[in-house]
């Protein structure tokens, strides 16, 4: 099959006509898929069923400081807790500090710290006429949700194969004193499944911000997701890069268990400068006694130690890779050669990003939905859910069955094919 752009009027023409047939044929099969979710599915929650046996009714409940974690008590985090997430977070434990259930959480909290207490001593965003965040696109719509819903103005930044165009991200926070933060998803992206490279870790670490209060969202969410055990993306550790460039309270660092054990279910921290930890911790003391002592416990049972969470991170790759091969296979063999859309395969992480040609995303996600399958709100990985282009579109292949992702991947080529083709038209 040529590219569609060479086709003339009439081959288009004829090849609408026969797509529509054939979309005709997906509608009547009555299918109800999903690929919006980036869930991890039942199989995978399976996995860590383990966890649900190392605490029982006789267990000791004593952890290694000595305090009964039944009860009140260790404000940061439990030392096993600190060592595993410390671990797998590439940090030193005495930069660590435990929340409870979700990094969005701490995300969450600590724009809303910097918006009433300020950072560090600086004035409190909310007292300042603009606070504005860069974020780089495509990227995570939760993220987008919490600046927004503070009235944080938002700047896209476009995302590179290395990361966000770290020229952009220079100039702008040089330039702009209003510009408190920025977004990123540094490994598997979400959703690209971008890792930034060595050059772009180094030039966040050496950033020269205009404000004082700037500060890096470094959301490793995916920092140990990898899918292949002979392709692996490695990260530069940020907080040490900052440190050895004389920024050492850049940075923030987020991330979670949730799709290691039980996503809404398991613990996440936070890393940071003892500086940026003090206003975390100043703040943490007035707003609980303490985090779910007994979930921590549970975790650092169960793992042991990192080389538990890796070999057991070796599990979920073992069933998301076929899930996310049928996906790309499908991608290439239907849609290959055609230049209507563009993707990456990824390496981890839990997304394909798909970009179709100019303004046809929206088209592609509501006829896929005629067809009986939900993928993720076109614009959503944009600021505002306004995608300028209207081309991309985020694939979740996790949750759906490894025969429901192939009737799913069939909708999605072929929503693609119709789209493009009366957009030639059009
Ligand atoms: N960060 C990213 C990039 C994510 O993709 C997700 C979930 O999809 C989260 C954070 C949510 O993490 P948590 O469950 O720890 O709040």
């Amino acid at each position: 099959m040529k590219p569609y752009a060479e086709l003339s009027k009439e081959e288009l023409q004829e090849l609408k006509t026969a797509l529509e047939a054939q979309f005709e044929e997906e509608k009547a099969k009555g299918l109800s898929l999903d690929m919006s979710r980036g869930k991890p599915s039942a199989d995978q929650l399976d996995l860590s069923m383990g966890m649900m046996d190392v605490l029982g009714s006789d267990s000791q409940l004593v952890c290694s400081e000595g305090v009964d974690c039944r009860n009140y008590g260790v404000l940061d985090g439990i030392a096993e807790a600190k060592q595993l997430l410390s671990d797998m977070m590439e940090v030193p434990k005495e930069n660590i500090v435990i929340f409870g259930n979700s990094s969005l959480n701490i995300m969450f909290d600590t724009v809303a710290r910097s918006m009433t207490h300020g950072v560090m001593g600086s004035t409190p965003w909310a007292r300042l006429d603009a606070v504005k965040f860069l974020c780089p696109v495509p990227g995570y719509d939760r993220h987008f949700t919490i600046t927004e819903y503070f009235g944080i103005e938002m700047i896209p930044v476009p995302m590179t194969t290395e990361g966000p165009d770290m020229d952009m991200v220079e100039d702008l926070v040089q330039a702009d004193p209003a510009i408190k933060g920025i977004w990123c998803v540094p490994k598997y992206s979400n959703p690209q499944g971008i890792t930034y490279s060595d050059e772009t870790v180094r030039r966040f670490a050496r950033l020269k911000p205009a404000a004082e209060d700037f500060r890096i969202y470094w959301d490793n969410a995916y920092g140990i997701h990898h899918l292949y055990e002979d392709k692996q993306d490695t990260l530069l550790e940020i907080l040490e890069e900052c440190k050895q460039a004389g920024n050492p309270d850049l940075v923030y660092k987020f991330s979670s268990t949730s799709k290691i054990s039980f996503p809404g279910s398991g613990i996440a921290a936070v890393a940071s400068s003892d500086g940026n930890l003090a206003d975390i911790r100043r703040q943490m003391q007035c707003q609980t006694i303490g985090h779910d002592k007994l979930n921590q416990l549970r975790h650092a049972r169960f793992f042991k130690d990192i080389h538990g969470m890796t070999a057991h991170m070796k599990k979920h790759a073992d069933i998301l890779r076929p899930k996310f091969d049928a996906v790309l296979e499908t991608l290439e063999k239907e849609l290959g050669g055609l230049g209507i859309g563009s993707w990456i395969a990824p390496r981890g992480g839990y997304f394909i990003s798909f970009d179709s040609l100019d303004g046809c995303a929206k088209a592609i996600v509501s006829k896929a939905k005629e067809a009986g399958l939900i993928m993720t709100g076109a614009g959503a990985t944009f600021p505002y859910g306004k995608d300028p282009c209207d081309k991309n579109i985020r694939i979740a292949p996790s949750y759906p069955t490894a025969g429901e992702l192939k009737a799913a991947a069939q909708v999605f080529v072929l929503s693609v094919k119709l789209a493009s083709v009366e957009k030639l038209l059009a």
